[in-house]
Protein backbone atom coordinates (compact mmCIF):
# COMPACT_ATOMS: atom_id res chain seq x y z
CA UNK A 1 0.00 0.00 0.00
CA UNK A 2 1.02 3.32 -0.52
CA UNK A 3 0.43 6.30 2.05
CA UNK A 4 -0.06 9.48 0.04
CA UNK A 5 1.05 11.94 2.29
CA UNK A 6 -0.42 15.81 2.01
CA UNK A 7 2.30 19.09 0.58
CA UNK A 8 2.06 20.54 3.75
CA UNK A 9 2.45 17.29 6.12
CA UNK A 10 4.93 18.00 9.29
CA UNK A 11 7.87 15.67 9.83
CA UNK A 12 6.57 14.34 13.28
CA UNK A 13 3.00 13.65 10.84
CA UNK A 14 5.93 11.85 8.38
CA UNK A 15 7.38 10.34 11.39
CA UNK A 16 4.09 8.61 12.72
CA UNK A 17 2.56 7.25 9.48
CA UNK A 18 6.16 5.36 9.51
CA UNK A 19 5.92 4.23 12.88
CA UNK A 20 2.24 2.70 12.28
CA UNK A 21 3.35 1.25 9.24
CA UNK A 22 5.75 -0.99 11.23
CA UNK A 23 3.57 -1.40 13.72
CA UNK A 24 1.26 -3.01 11.18
CA UNK A 25 3.90 -5.78 10.53
CA UNK A 26 5.43 -3.68 6.91
CA UNK A 27 8.51 -2.14 6.28
CA UNK A 28 8.09 1.54 5.11
CA UNK A 29 10.17 3.15 2.46
CA UNK A 30 10.07 6.82 2.24
CA UNK A 31 10.20 8.63 -0.98
CA UNK A 32 10.62 12.46 -0.76
CA UNK A 33 9.52 14.03 -3.56
CA UNK A 34 9.82 17.33 -4.70
CA UNK A 35 6.59 18.14 -4.28
CA UNK A 36 5.35 15.26 -1.67
CA UNK A 37 6.58 12.18 0.51
CA UNK A 38 5.08 8.91 0.11
CA UNK A 39 5.63 6.22 2.35
CA UNK A 40 5.49 3.07 0.80
CA UNK A 41 4.44 0.10 2.99
CA UNK A 42 6.05 -3.12 1.47
CA UNK A 43 6.15 -6.57 3.02
CA UNK A 44 3.91 -9.67 3.64
CA UNK A 45 1.56 -11.10 6.71
CA UNK A 46 1.18 -7.51 8.14
CA UNK A 47 -2.15 -5.93 9.07
CA UNK A 48 -3.48 -4.42 5.80
CA UNK A 49 -6.87 -2.86 7.78
CA UNK A 50 -4.19 -1.15 10.04
CA UNK A 51 -2.81 0.90 7.17
CA UNK A 52 -6.39 1.15 5.73
CA UNK A 53 -6.67 3.53 8.84
CA UNK A 54 -4.14 5.45 8.33
CA UNK A 55 -6.50 7.68 5.83
CA UNK A 56 -7.44 9.22 9.17
CA UNK A 57 -4.08 9.79 10.27
CA UNK A 58 -3.12 13.93 10.59
CA UNK A 59 -1.21 14.42 6.88
CA UNK A 60 -2.01 11.54 5.31
CA UNK A 61 -4.15 12.65 1.77
CA UNK A 62 -5.19 9.19 0.91
CA UNK A 63 -4.04 5.23 1.26
CA UNK A 64 -3.80 3.19 -1.96
CA UNK A 65 -2.83 -0.18 -3.03
CA UNK A 66 0.40 -0.59 -5.12
CA UNK A 67 -1.20 -1.73 -8.25
CA UNK A 68 1.95 -3.44 -10.01
CA UNK A 69 3.31 -6.93 -8.01
CA UNK A 70 6.49 -4.79 -8.10
CA UNK A 71 6.67 -2.02 -5.59
CA UNK A 72 9.82 0.11 -4.90
CA UNK A 73 10.98 -0.13 -8.11
CA UNK A 74 7.38 1.81 -9.43
CA UNK A 75 6.80 5.11 -10.71
CA UNK A 76 3.84 4.69 -7.99
CA UNK A 77 6.47 4.75 -5.12
CA UNK A 78 8.51 7.81 -6.54
CA UNK A 79 7.26 9.56 -9.27
CA UNK A 80 10.41 11.57 -9.91
CA UNK A 81 13.09 9.80 -11.95
CA UNK A 82 15.90 8.27 -10.36
CA UNK A 83 19.52 9.07 -10.92
CA UNK A 84 22.10 6.86 -10.79
CA UNK A 85 25.61 8.19 -9.80
CA UNK A 86 28.62 5.73 -11.22
CA UNK A 87 32.05 7.48 -10.53
CA UNK A 88 31.67 11.10 -12.02
CA UNK A 89 28.99 9.99 -14.35
CA UNK A 90 25.38 10.40 -13.74
CA UNK A 91 23.40 8.33 -15.15
CA UNK A 92 19.03 9.27 -15.85
CA UNK A 93 20.00 12.77 -15.85
CA UNK A 94 19.45 15.01 -18.37
CA UNK A 95 22.90 14.14 -20.62
CA UNK A 96 22.87 10.58 -22.39
CA UNK A 97 25.59 8.45 -21.58
CA UNK A 98 27.74 6.49 -23.61
CA UNK A 99 28.83 3.32 -22.40
CA UNK A 100 31.62 1.53 -24.66
CA UNK A 101 34.33 -1.06 -25.19
CA UNK A 102 34.98 -4.62 -25.84
CA UNK A 103 32.71 -7.82 -24.84
CA UNK A 104 35.80 -9.36 -23.22
CA UNK A 105 39.07 -7.95 -21.46
CA UNK A 106 41.89 -9.45 -23.54
CA UNK A 107 44.84 -7.28 -22.24
CA UNK A 108 46.10 -4.04 -20.90
CA UNK A 109 46.67 -2.34 -24.29
CA UNK A 110 43.54 -3.84 -25.93
CA UNK A 111 41.45 -1.81 -22.97
CA UNK A 112 43.80 1.22 -23.09
CA UNK A 113 43.31 1.85 -26.58
CA UNK A 114 39.51 1.25 -26.59
CA UNK A 115 39.09 3.47 -23.52
CA UNK A 116 41.10 6.50 -25.86
CA UNK A 117 39.44 6.28 -28.59
CA UNK A 118 36.00 5.66 -27.51
CA UNK A 119 36.21 8.85 -24.37
CA UNK A 120 37.85 10.63 -27.66
CA UNK A 121 34.65 10.06 -29.38
CA UNK A 122 32.43 10.84 -26.77
CA UNK A 123 32.13 8.09 -24.39
CA UNK A 124 31.90 8.43 -20.37
CA UNK A 125 32.02 5.10 -19.06
CA UNK A 126 33.72 1.61 -20.34
CA UNK A 127 32.78 -1.47 -20.62
CA UNK A 128 34.82 -4.76 -20.63
CA UNK A 129 34.04 -8.68 -19.07
CA UNK A 130 36.80 -9.75 -17.12
CA UNK A 131 34.22 -13.05 -16.27
CA UNK A 132 32.48 -14.29 -19.24
CA UNK A 133 28.97 -16.02 -19.14
CA UNK A 134 29.61 -18.35 -22.08
CA UNK A 135 27.08 -20.18 -24.31
CA UNK A 136 29.83 -23.11 -24.77
CA UNK A 137 32.71 -24.00 -22.25
CA UNK A 138 35.27 -24.30 -24.99
CA UNK A 139 35.06 -20.88 -25.63
CA UNK A 140 36.94 -17.98 -24.16
CA UNK A 141 35.72 -17.80 -20.45
CA UNK A 142 37.32 -14.28 -19.27
CA UNK A 143 40.93 -13.28 -18.14
CA UNK A 144 39.21 -13.03 -14.36
CA UNK A 145 41.29 -11.28 -11.97
CA UNK A 146 44.22 -10.44 -14.00
CA UNK A 147 40.94 -8.40 -16.56
CA UNK A 148 40.11 -6.06 -13.15
CA UNK A 149 43.66 -5.36 -12.69
CA UNK A 150 43.84 -4.07 -16.22
CA UNK A 151 40.20 -2.37 -15.32
CA UNK A 152 41.27 -0.72 -12.72
CA UNK A 153 44.15 0.32 -14.58
CA UNK A 154 42.83 1.81 -16.83
CA UNK A 155 40.00 3.22 -15.16
CA UNK A 156 42.82 5.13 -13.01
CA UNK A 157 44.46 6.47 -16.56
CA UNK A 158 41.77 7.68 -18.18
CA UNK A 159 39.61 8.57 -15.03
CA UNK A 160 36.51 6.34 -16.94
CA UNK A 161 34.15 4.49 -14.54
CA UNK A 162 34.14 0.84 -15.12
CA UNK A 163 31.25 -1.72 -15.90
CA UNK A 164 31.94 -5.22 -15.16
CA UNK A 165 29.79 -8.13 -15.09
CA UNK A 166 29.69 -10.17 -11.79
CA UNK A 167 28.52 -13.71 -12.37
CA UNK A 168 28.83 -15.27 -8.41
CA UNK A 169 28.45 -14.02 -5.75
CA UNK A 170 32.26 -15.69 -4.38
CA UNK A 171 33.12 -12.41 -6.75
CA UNK A 172 31.13 -9.21 -5.53
CA UNK A 173 33.65 -8.29 -2.98
CA UNK A 174 36.70 -8.15 -5.42
CA UNK A 175 35.18 -6.73 -8.23
CA UNK A 176 33.99 -4.16 -6.29
CA UNK A 177 37.57 -3.04 -5.17
CA UNK A 178 38.35 -2.71 -9.25
CA UNK A 179 35.13 -1.40 -11.15
CA UNK A 180 32.32 0.77 -10.21
CA UNK A 181 29.79 -0.72 -11.56
CA UNK A 182 28.53 -4.38 -11.75
CA UNK A 183 26.58 -6.00 -14.81
CA UNK A 184 24.28 -8.20 -13.72
CA UNK A 185 24.47 -10.48 -17.34
CA UNK A 186 20.84 -11.43 -19.38
CA UNK A 187 21.76 -14.88 -18.19
CA UNK A 188 21.69 -13.98 -14.72
CA UNK A 189 18.96 -12.13 -14.42
CA UNK A 190 16.97 -14.31 -12.56
CA UNK A 191 19.91 -15.65 -10.29
CA UNK A 192 18.02 -14.70 -7.41
CA UNK A 193 20.57 -15.79 -4.51
CA UNK A 194 23.16 -12.85 -6.70
CA UNK A 195 20.72 -10.60 -6.62
CA UNK A 196 19.99 -10.96 -3.14
CA UNK A 197 24.04 -10.56 -2.10
CA UNK A 198 23.69 -7.47 -4.69
CA UNK A 199 21.22 -6.19 -2.83
CA UNK A 200 23.56 -5.73 0.67
CA UNK A 201 25.85 -3.44 -1.33
CA UNK A 202 25.89 0.27 -2.82
CA UNK A 203 27.64 0.26 -5.57
CA UNK A 204 26.15 0.43 -9.25
CA UNK A 205 24.24 -2.03 -11.02
CA UNK A 206 23.59 -2.70 -14.34
CA UNK A 207 20.73 -5.15 -14.55
CA UNK A 208 20.18 -6.76 -18.33
CA UNK A 209 16.78 -8.22 -19.07
CA UNK A 210 17.03 -11.51 -19.74
CA UNK A 211 16.82 -12.91 -22.99
CA UNK A 212 13.32 -14.59 -22.17
CA UNK A 213 11.85 -12.38 -19.45
CA UNK A 214 8.95 -10.66 -19.74
CA UNK A 215 9.31 -6.96 -18.67
CA UNK A 216 7.50 -7.34 -15.34
CA UNK A 217 9.77 -10.53 -14.59
CA UNK A 218 12.70 -8.25 -15.49
CA UNK A 219 11.25 -5.27 -13.00
CA UNK A 220 10.50 -7.70 -10.12
CA UNK A 221 14.32 -8.63 -10.32
CA UNK A 222 15.30 -4.78 -9.68
CA UNK A 223 12.49 -5.15 -7.10
CA UNK A 224 14.83 -7.66 -5.25
CA UNK A 225 17.80 -4.94 -5.68
CA UNK A 226 15.60 -2.19 -4.35
CA UNK A 227 13.81 -3.88 -1.32
CA UNK A 228 16.78 -5.62 -0.18
CA UNK A 229 19.12 -2.00 0.13
CA UNK A 230 20.93 -0.89 -3.26
CA UNK A 231 18.61 1.42 -4.93
CA UNK A 232 21.18 2.16 -7.31
CA UNK A 233 19.90 0.04 -9.80
CA UNK A 234 20.04 0.74 -14.20
CA UNK A 235 17.71 -1.32 -16.30
CA UNK A 236 19.55 -2.69 -19.74
CA UNK A 237 17.39 -3.76 -22.44
CA UNK A 238 19.45 -6.65 -24.61
CA UNK A 239 17.15 -8.20 -26.58
CA UNK A 240 14.82 -10.89 -26.32
CA UNK A 241 14.55 -14.62 -28.08
CA UNK A 242 11.88 -14.79 -30.78
CA UNK A 243 11.62 -16.92 -33.67
CA UNK A 244 13.55 -14.39 -35.65
CA UNK A 245 17.07 -15.70 -36.72
CA UNK A 246 18.26 -13.04 -39.30
CA UNK A 247 19.24 -10.85 -35.82
CA UNK A 248 21.28 -12.38 -32.79
CA UNK A 249 17.85 -11.52 -30.51
CA UNK A 250 15.30 -8.77 -30.71
CA UNK A 251 15.79 -5.23 -29.64
CA UNK A 252 12.61 -5.16 -27.61
CA UNK A 253 12.21 -1.20 -28.32
CA UNK A 254 8.67 -1.54 -26.12
CA UNK A 255 10.32 -2.46 -23.75
CA UNK A 256 12.52 0.72 -23.00
CA UNK A 257 9.53 2.85 -23.31
CA UNK A 258 7.36 0.95 -20.34
CA UNK A 259 10.16 0.19 -18.28
CA UNK A 260 10.70 4.02 -18.17
CA UNK A 261 6.62 4.10 -18.09
CA UNK A 262 6.50 1.69 -15.21
CA UNK A 263 9.85 2.80 -13.20
CA UNK A 264 11.66 5.66 -12.31
CA UNK A 265 14.48 3.44 -12.37
CA UNK A 266 17.19 5.03 -15.90
CA UNK A 267 16.95 2.08 -18.53
CA UNK A 268 19.80 2.05 -20.86
CA UNK A 269 19.54 0.33 -24.19
CA UNK A 270 22.16 -2.57 -25.69
CA UNK A 271 21.94 -2.83 -29.44
CA UNK A 272 25.20 -4.92 -30.03
CA UNK A 273 23.35 -7.68 -28.14
CA UNK A 274 19.90 -6.74 -28.94
CA UNK A 275 20.47 -7.67 -32.43
CA UNK A 276 24.07 -8.91 -33.24
CA UNK A 277 25.07 -6.59 -36.10
CA UNK A 278 26.87 -3.72 -36.36
CA UNK A 279 25.01 -2.01 -39.17
CA UNK A 280 22.38 -1.93 -36.76
CA UNK A 281 23.79 -0.15 -34.07
CA UNK A 282 23.18 3.27 -35.08
CA UNK A 283 19.90 3.04 -36.01
CA UNK A 284 18.92 1.12 -33.02
CA UNK A 285 20.55 3.34 -30.73
CA UNK A 286 18.61 6.62 -32.43
CA UNK A 287 15.51 4.42 -31.66
CA UNK A 288 15.85 4.03 -28.43
CA UNK A 289 16.82 7.59 -27.54
CA UNK A 290 13.74 8.51 -29.04
CA UNK A 291 12.36 6.52 -26.73
CA UNK A 292 14.02 7.91 -23.89
CA UNK A 293 16.72 5.98 -23.14
CA UNK A 294 18.67 7.24 -20.73
CA UNK A 295 22.23 5.65 -21.78
CA UNK A 296 23.40 3.16 -24.65
CA UNK A 297 26.29 0.34 -23.99
CA UNK A 298 28.01 -0.80 -27.37
CA UNK A 299 30.59 -3.16 -27.67
CA UNK A 300 33.93 -1.60 -29.45
CA UNK A 301 37.21 -3.78 -30.07
CA UNK A 302 40.55 -2.67 -31.71
CA UNK A 303 39.74 -5.19 -34.21
CA UNK A 304 36.90 -6.89 -34.17
CA UNK A 305 38.03 -10.07 -36.45
CA UNK A 306 40.44 -10.66 -33.76
CA UNK A 307 37.47 -10.16 -30.86
CA UNK A 308 37.60 -13.46 -28.43
CA UNK A 309 34.10 -12.66 -28.23
CA UNK A 310 31.37 -10.88 -30.23
CA UNK A 311 33.61 -9.59 -32.92
CA UNK A 312 30.77 -9.56 -35.55
CA UNK A 313 28.64 -7.36 -33.33
CA UNK A 314 31.96 -5.13 -32.41
CA UNK A 315 32.57 -2.07 -34.09
CA UNK A 316 35.74 -0.57 -34.61
CA UNK A 317 37.48 2.62 -33.50
CA UNK A 318 36.28 4.22 -36.75
CA UNK A 319 32.66 2.87 -36.70
CA UNK A 320 32.47 3.70 -33.07
CA UNK A 321 32.80 7.32 -34.11
CA UNK A 322 30.37 6.97 -37.07
CA UNK A 323 28.00 5.79 -34.72
CA UNK A 324 28.77 8.71 -32.64
CA UNK A 325 28.41 11.23 -35.00
CA UNK A 326 25.05 10.01 -36.41
CA UNK A 327 23.60 10.53 -32.04
CA UNK A 328 25.01 13.78 -31.82
CA UNK A 329 21.97 15.83 -33.64
CA UNK A 330 19.82 13.59 -30.98
CA UNK A 331 21.80 13.81 -27.94
CA UNK A 332 22.19 17.37 -28.25
CA UNK A 333 18.70 18.15 -28.65
CA UNK A 334 17.80 16.00 -25.56
CA UNK A 335 20.36 17.64 -23.71
CA UNK A 336 19.13 21.14 -24.60
CA UNK A 337 15.81 21.03 -25.14
CA UNK A 338 15.61 19.26 -21.41
CA UNK A 339 17.76 20.38 -19.09
CA UNK A 340 17.80 19.45 -15.75
CA UNK A 341 14.19 19.67 -14.28
CA UNK A 342 12.29 20.41 -17.10
CA UNK A 343 13.69 16.92 -18.53
CA UNK A 344 12.46 15.88 -15.13
CA UNK A 345 8.92 17.15 -15.43
CA UNK A 346 9.08 15.82 -19.21
CA UNK A 347 9.77 12.74 -17.82
CA UNK A 348 7.27 12.44 -15.22
CA UNK A 349 4.24 13.25 -17.40
CA UNK A 350 5.22 11.02 -20.13
C1 LIG B 1 27.94 -8.82 -22.47
O1 LIG B 1 27.60 -7.69 -22.08
O2 LIG B 1 29.00 -9.04 -23.07
C2 LIG B 1 26.98 -9.93 -22.26
C3 LIG B 1 27.39 -11.16 -22.08
O3 LIG B 1 25.71 -9.49 -22.29
P1 LIG B 1 24.32 -10.29 -22.08
O4 LIG B 1 24.33 -10.76 -20.65
O5 LIG B 1 23.30 -9.27 -22.37
O6 LIG B 1 24.32 -11.44 -23.05
MN1 LIG C 1 29.29 -9.46 -25.45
Amino acid sequence: MIINMSEQATNEQIEHVIERVKEAGYQAHVTRGTERTIVAAVGSGGRRHELENLQAAPGVENVVPIAQPFKLVSRQVKPDRTVVQVGNVRIGGPEVVMIAGPCSVESREQMLSTARAVKNSGASMLRGGAYKPRTSPYDFQGLGREALQILDEVRRETGMPVVTEVMGTEDVDIICEHADMLQVGARNMQNYNLLRRLATIQTPVLLKRGPSATIKEWLLAAEYLLSGGNRNVVLCERGIKTFETETRNTFDLSAIALARELSHLPVVADPSHGTGRRSLIAPMSRAALALGADGIIVEVHPCPERALSDGPQSLDFAGFHDVMQSLALPMRSIAGTMNGNTRAAAQRSA
